[in-house]
């Protein structure tokens, strides 16, 4: 099978959907590996490094898109990429169909098959290619409150850790998931009073189990995240409801009572966000400031950091792209259920339920 990795050209992208090791092994499973000159470099993997693992350069990436049986990206296909999918053809990649119509029209229309990461499961049922990148998020969290709650950046001054003599900083996590577990981690070892709310008794009680002495575990209410972010120097946005928007814990008229310079990271703001005032904002311009309390809502939190993104996405993704790649899609998807739950579009049909609803086309 011919294998191509096209360069992602979506804004503030850096990372790419292979590492040389995986043209390595795919080659040496008789395949042909083709990579965009450029595509590692967001990364920081020269060209070189992937012909010496295997793969022929395309400068050209018309060649990509026009030879390959699996296309495997990073981000959904951009409009200048639409016309060039090919009947036939099967992509892997994230694609969030159902946040953009023009898109899941596009690849309908193009007669591909295409396998989301977002909604392809595990034996458990979790999602395996979702996790890396909560994980990359949850921890980047607490790096970018630390730098925002410094007085340049309009925060209150606050040294997570504090110093002997001086109390460290009260975080609030709202979630225990991926996101919240392991900004937590990073909370607590950076010396931080950290507390984790969640809704889920199990969950807390793992939590409760597995962290250090300096993380409390709260039953999430009203009440209790209504004090926990009055204490709060850096408050952390970390709750999903699966298929819903993120429920609103923190209101506006919360805001007046929180430590002026305290920081908000809303790392939800992709399911629109778990606080009242929160709106996406980009790495360009991360922040903005409600009443006196400096939020930071960026969408796509592992870009930035391509490079640890780029090996904790192929980590997870290479097992699927070889199996894909050595028994076609179909073989693999009859056998695994978790894969077949990742088809989302098919010979010119959606097959993935909830996207058909979305947009109120034949499923
Ligand atoms: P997860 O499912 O692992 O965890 C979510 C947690 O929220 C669960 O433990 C759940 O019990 C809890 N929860 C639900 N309702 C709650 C409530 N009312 N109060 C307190 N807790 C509640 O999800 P995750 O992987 O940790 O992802 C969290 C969010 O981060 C998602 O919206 C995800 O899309 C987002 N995310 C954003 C970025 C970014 O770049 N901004 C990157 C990765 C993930």
């Amino acid at each position: 099978m011919i294998v191509g990795v096209p360069k992602e050209i979506k804004s503030d992208e850096y990372r790419v959907a292979m590492l040389p090791v995986g043209v390595e092994e795919l080659t040496q499973a008789g395949h042909k590996v083709l990579v965009e000159a450029g595509a590692g470099q967001g990364s920081g993997l020269a060209d070189a490094q992937y012909e010496a693992a295997g793969a022929t350069i395309a400068a050209d990436v018309a060649d990509i898109w026009a030879q390959a049986d699996l296309v495997v990206k990073v981000k959904e296909p951009m409009p200048s990429e639409w016309p060039r999918i090919r009947p036939g053809q099967t992509l892997f990649t994230y694609f969030h169909f159902a946040a953009d119509e023009a898109l899941t029209r596009a690849v309908i229309a193009s007669g591909a098959t295409a396998i989301a990461y977002e909604t392809l499961r595990d034996a458990r049922g979790a999602l395996p290619l979702l996790t890396p990148m909560s994980e990359v998020a949850g921890r980047m969290s607490i790096q970018q409150g630390a730098k925002f709650l410094e007085r340049p950046q309009e925060g209150r001054g606050i040294l997570l850790s504090g110093v002997p003599g001086v109390a460290p900083a009260e975080v609030a996590i709202l979630g225990g998931g991926v996101v919240g577990s392991n900004a937590a981690k990073v909370a607590a070892g950076m010396g931080a009073n950290v507390k984790i709310l969640d809704v889920n008794l199990d969950r807390l009680r793992y939590l409760d189990d597995i962290m250090p002495p300096n993380v409390t575990t709260l039953y999430s209410d009203r009440h209790t995240i209504r004090e926990a972010v009055e204490a709060a120097d850096l408050v952390i946005g970390a709750v999903l409801v699966v298929g819903a928007r993120a429920p609103r814990l923190v209101r506006r008229v919360d805001l007046p009572r929180m430590k002026p310079g305290a920081v908000i990271v809303d790392v939800a703001i992709d399911q629109g966000g778990c606080i009242e005032t929160s709106r996406p904002t980009t790495h360009h311009a991360p922040t903005y400031v409600v009443d006196g309390v400096v939020h930071y809502c960026v969408t796509n939190m592992p870009g930035a950091v391509g490079r640890t993104s780029t090996y904790a996405l192929c980590n997870v993704t290479l097992p699927y792209v070889l199996q894909l790649a050595n028994q076609g899609w179909r073989a693999v998807a009859e056998r695994d259920a978790g894969v077949a739950a990742g088809v989302n579009v098919h010979a010119g049909r959606v097959t993935n339920q909830a996207v058909a609803t979305t947009f109120g086309l034949p499923f």
